[in-house]
């Protein structure tokens, strides 16, 4: 089968089967989807394993997951890949976007949120990588093209289409008995995961609640002690209950804030 090279417009022979080819004329490394040729890239990995881990560990110490995440985390698995995702330039009025949509199946579709910075995308070369790390596509190109139709795109406006290999390591580890993954992306050292031990906001729910309730009952008590102390005067026993509400208010907030901080803290 004969394909053209998106680079350098020459016929390309291309064996059955082949996907990845690279053009005999210019070395530009092509993927072939059906009968779609688009460029294939590879963005180059940046971290090894045990550099890829501590960014992890950072944002599991961080404020989104539960306490102690980190610490109380078994990481039972990590895998190094080179993950497939469809990548669309537009380019329109309000100037150049790039969307990207998962090749491949994965769990993590937060990974459509990557940003690749320009100058990132390498020609794939087969020579330099090990195959069994790099994830077959198997999201064909239209299926990605009417989603990006379907996300209110007008195809007409792609400038670009391509394949990008992205490097990912993805752990997998185990927390109260529930595993979990997340993915480090391998250029960048950015975290992506879409379920995770997120902090409880329920404490905090409870407390907000509850100082609501605080501060009603604490108005109470002011008014009632104003007109106490000033009976038959209406005038000044608003003004007793004010002065009152001022002290007041600032006694019963020292509780809540403790309480808050414990909860903070705990969870
Ligand atoms: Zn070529």
């Amino acid at each position: 089968m004969q394909i053209k090279c998106t680079q350098c417009g020459a016929d390309v022979t291309v064996q059955q089967d082949e996907t990845f080819i690279e053009c005999p004329y210019c070395a530009s490394a092509l993927f072939l989807d059906k009968r779609k040729v688009v460029f294939h890239y590879l963005i180059n990995s940046n971290f090894k394993p045990n550099e890829a881990e501590g960014n992890l560990k950072r944002w599991m110490a961080g404020n989104h997951t539960v306490k102690d995440l980190d610490q109380k985390a078994q990481i039972v698995k990590n895998e190094f890949y080179y993950f497939p995702v469809w990548y669309f330039k537009t380019k329109d009025s309000s100037g150049d976007k790039i969307f990207l949509q998962p090749a491949a199946s994965t769990s993590v579709s937060e990974i459509k949120k990557l940003q690749i910075p320009a100058g990132a995308l390498k020609f794939y070369d087969k020579n330099v990588h090990n195959d069994h790390e790099i994830v077959k596509p198997d999201v064909l190109y239209d299926s990605a093209q009417s989603w990006l139709q379907g996300s209110g795109i007008d195809l007409n406006n792609v400038s670009e289409a391509a394949l990008v290999h992205i490097p990912f390591y993805q752990f997998n580890y185990n927390f109260n008995g529930q595993s979990f993954t997340a993915l480090v992306e391998a250029s960048s050292g950015q975290v992506y995961a879409n379920i995770y031990p997120a902090k409880s906001e329920a404490p905090f729910k409870i407390l907000f609640a509850l100082s609501i309730v605080a501060f009603i009952v604490t108005s109470i008590i002011c008014y009632v002690a104003g007109f106490a102390l000033n009976s038959g005067d209406m005038v000044e026993a608003l003004l007793t209950a004010e002065v009152f509400k001022v002290f007041a208010y600032g006694l019963v907030s020292v509780p809540l804030i403790v309480i808050a901080y414990f909860i903070a803290k705990k969870i």
